[in-house]
């Protein structure tokens, strides 16, 4: 049964010769061959995946942007929606607040923190039943959806197609498995990465919190799963 305070996420589409292209593209900087021999030859995953690593590794991401990932994401709040929008090279389609007007109780995520606490949790659910009933007072009262919003709060639930190359969806990953990340934000990232990963299992090293890659934590609080960077400029 799905947790109704957890993201809904379900991959929807991605190339079905991942990374037959994403060798391709690598292949083809460093021969003589045509893209299309080398997309296909027949050499072997290991062979594939020890060039893609080296080339990644050195910082040659152009290989990775020609693919396209896109993701049907629903039960978020607009509080992490909105932190996820300011990945720039990232594509949405999301549900509108002016379009959609909210019927009955609109839905809603409640945070961990205050659902774990009875007293706060009934505090956290009055309330948001309190709005909602400003909210059909102004739309029946002929206020257009698009202005009721106003009082619609960031626990708000919506729903988007999210799309991205795999270039930004390993930047993605990096800084938003970080356990500085905020706990929604982080759970939606990691569900989008296990979606991908169960079709595409070679990418598992590459989508991991950003001091996996650096081999070190840059943050300024961290959580201790790598020394701090400032640690390692002092010894
Ligand atoms: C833990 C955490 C805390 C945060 N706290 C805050 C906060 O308090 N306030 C706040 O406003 N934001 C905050 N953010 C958001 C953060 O500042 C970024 O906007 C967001 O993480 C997107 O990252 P990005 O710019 O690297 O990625 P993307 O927008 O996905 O871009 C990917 C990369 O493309 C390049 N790029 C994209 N656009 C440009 C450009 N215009 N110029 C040059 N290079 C570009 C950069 O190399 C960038 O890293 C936080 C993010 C995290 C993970």
């Amino acid at each position: 049964m799905e947790d109704s305070n957890k993201p809904v996420v379900h991959l929807i589409s991605k190339p079905e010769k991942m990374l037959k292209t994403v060798y391709t593209a690598c292949r083809t900087c460093y021969s003589a061959d045509s893209p299309m021999n080398i997309y296909e030859s027949t050499d072997d995953e290991e062979k594939m995946l020890k060039l893609i690593n080296r080339v990644i590794s050195s910082g040659h991401y152009s290989t990775i942007e020609h693919i396209q990932i896109s993701f049907a994401i629903s039960n978020v709040s607009r509080a992490c929606t909105h932190q996820l929008v300011r990945h720039r090279h990232m594509s949405f389609s999301q549900k509108s607040q002016r379009y959609v007007k909210e019927k009955g109780q609109f839905d809603y995520l409640i945070p961990p923190t205050i659902e774990r606490d009875e007293n706060l949790k009934q505090k956290f659910i009055d309330f948001m039943g309190k709005i909602s009933e400003v909210y059909n007072e102004f739309t029946e009262a002929g206020i257009p959806a698009e202005d009721a919003r106003a009082v619609l709060p960031n626990a708000c639930a919506t729903s988007m197609v999210a799309s991205l190359n795999l270039r930004e969806m390993i930047h993605l990953a990096n800084l938003r498995l970080c356990t500085r990340a905020q706990y929604e934000i982080r759970t939606l990232v990691r569900m989008m990465c296990e979606e991908l990963i169960k079709e595409e299992e070679w990418l598992r090293p590459y989508l991991v919190p950003k001091c996996e890659s650096l081999g070190f934590c840059d943050e300024d609080k961290s959580c201790g799963r790598k020394p701090q960077l400032a640690t390692l400029q002092n010894t």
